[in-house]
């Protein structure tokens, strides 16, 4: 399986946000499709998760030269489909599932992240005016001071320390039984990825750190960040955990490793599943990239 939302790139055509003709006409356009959502409900028939155009969708792109569009429905919308037989499911479990084609997920990654910052940017945050969505969904603006407001995507540190053959993970209180996970956090203000990778693993785990390199990234649209995956090699071992964070971090061999991603560890260690990029991270350390 690849990394989760990553495995379909479609056409944007962020130019035809803009044109309100085309838009008009795309909406008329029968292959054009919108996918339905409320809050983090996604709404499905007979396993499509595609419907019939209306009219306040906004605009996510083009796929295999077809317009999809996503919209919010209201709480009573929401409820009236489920009346006639609509079911619904939430991303990540249709993401963990591994049931719907990866052009969906990336569609619906798309378009939960943008309703997300439509739905916390209602008013400016430079005078507080109710601001009015442009762009077909891509931008917000202010009629009373004028201010442009445009989605945001917050960028999250994901890392793996590593030494020699060992590699050093931890588990939060909230994770299912057994699991340990890269350590990870936001990036703050003026800091490039390396800087945050580095103050992240010293604030976690006390644990100073040389080299940092970026293996991949990934959308994540819980609710809208962007995951920088990172190997970093460690200077120190010694832990220093901190636990308001971290329920305990440890540090494990590549052979441990090899059977917590077969789920056969003997102490019931367990990696994360393919859906998360920390996955792919202890992949990456096991092929020594
Ligand atoms: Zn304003």
């Amino acid at each position: 399986m690849s990394l989760g939302f990553t495995g379909f790139d479609y056409d944007r055509a962020s130019a035809i946000r803009e044109d309100e003709v085309k838009l008009a006409a795309l909406r008329q356009e029968p292959s054009s499709k919108t996918y339905l959502l409320f809050k983090d409900e996604i709404f499905i028939k007979d396993n499509n998760p595609l419907f019939k155009i209306n009219e306040e969708g906004v605009f996510l792109g083009l796929f295999a030269g077809q317009a999809r569009f996503a919209t919010a429905l209201t709480e009573k919308e929401a409820s009236e489909l489920k009346t006639y037989g609509y079911l619904t499911n939430d991303l990540r479990s249709l993401a963990v599932q591994n049931i719907m084609d990866e052009a969906h997920l990336a569609a619906l990654a798309s378009a939960k992240s943008l309703f997300h910052w439509h739905n916390t940017h209602k008013y400016c945050g430079s005078c507080g005016g109710e601001t009015r969505m442009k762009k077909a969904g891509f931008q917000r603006d202010c009629p009373k001071c004028e201010a442009q407001h445009f989605p945001r995507t917050d960028p999250v540190v994901i890392m793996l320390p590593v030494k020699g053959d060992m590699c050093l993970m931890g588990r939060q209180a909230r994770f299912p039984q057994g699991t340990y996970s890269a350590l990870a956090g936001f990036m703050e203000p003026g800091e490039s990825v390396e800087m945050a990778v580095k103050r992240e693993i010293q604030e976690e785990v006390g644990i100073e750190t040389g080299d940092v390199k970026l293996i991949l990234n990934q959308p994540w649209p819980f609710p809208a960040s962007l995951m920088l995956g990172c190997m970093a090699q460690a200077t120190s071992q010694t832990l220093n955990i901190d636990y308001l964070e971290l329920e305990d971090a440890r540090w494990f061999s590549k052979e441990d490793c090899h059977m917590m991603l077969a789920k056969t560890h003997p102490q019931g260690f367990i990696a994360p599943p393919p859906l998360a990029i920390a996955h792919h991270l202890i992949k990456a350390f096991l092929d020594d990239k």
